[in-house]
């Protein structure tokens, strides 16, 4: 099995993951650079939350 940065591939590049026997099949990953692309792309669509309330809301009444 082959596993190949499906990113990369998208760019025309190909970044072997992983070696191994293509006829065995190519499957598909990531590379770190794309991994901290992506990161990076979620992390602008969720900023996370600066300040960080540990505390949890209790909407619970009785
Ligand atoms: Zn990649």
């Amino acid at each position: 099995m082959l596993v190949i940065c499906a990113w990369c591939e998208r760019e025309d590049k190909i970044t072997i993951l992983q070696e191994g026997n293509s006829a065995e099949g190519v499957s598909h990953g990531i590379c770190p650079q794309h991994q901290q692309e992506q990161l990076a792309e979620v992390m602008k669509l969720f900023p996370p939350k600066r300040a960080s309330n540990p505390k949890r809301r209790r909407r619970r009444r009785k």
